[in-house]
């Protein structure tokens, strides 16, 4: 089977045409539940599988089922710490999250841990974004060169997180038929 990979979804597709996510259809509300049931397929992925497949990459140049993981646990630890910048918050940034690993030392991650941390990151964010209001969540982000409204990120994430998860599926697949 010939992939064609998109290792990084681009930043605001309506319909993605390769996993077929679709960020129009997201509303505000039902964000939190989305980001649980997916991460919840990643902390399925992570832990029930042997950890030296996970850190197989399917060809070169792509990244393994661990990479994408830790990618995500990144992108929401950065996005955790925007919003404690952004949004009224009380008390102090929770230092006692487990930290994301540089992206070279991804694929020598216990897959647990990463797991454990991807869930730390994002149930953070899920606590922050509870009780916004519609003008909160179209209020601009800092993010590298551009501004993201908060919805739009949220969507972005859910993307990568439904997009990756695609790829590792799509590599699972192609490395079977070999
Ligand atoms: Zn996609």
């Amino acid at each position: 089977m010939d992939l064609i990979q998109t290792e990084t979804p681009s930043a605001f597709p309506a319909l993605c045409r390769e996993c077929r996510f679709d960020t129009a259809l997201i509303r505000p509300e039902e964000t939190a539940e989305l980001v649980a049931v997916n991460v919840s397929a990643w902390r399925q992925l992570l832990t029930s599988r042997d950890p030296a497949r996970l850190s197989r990459r399917p060809m070169t140049g792509t990244n393994s089922a661990l990479e994408h993981a830790c990618h995500l646990w990144h992108a929401s630890q950065d996005f955790d710490r925007v919003l404690w910048t952004e949004l009224p918050h009380e008390g102090t940034v929770d230092q006692d999250q487990i930290q994301a690993p540089g992206f070279d030392r991804s694929n020598e991650q216990d897959p647990w841990i990463v797991a454990k941390g991807l869930e730390e990151a994002t149930t953070s964010i899920t606590t922050r974004l509870q009780g916004l209001s519609s003008r909160q969540w179209q209020h601009e982000i800092p993010w590298g060169p551009r501004l993201h409204t908060i919805e739009s990120h949220v969507n972005q994430l859910l993307h990568q997180m439904v997009h990756r998860q695609h790829l590792v599926i799509l590599s699972v697949l192609d490395m079977a038929d070999r």
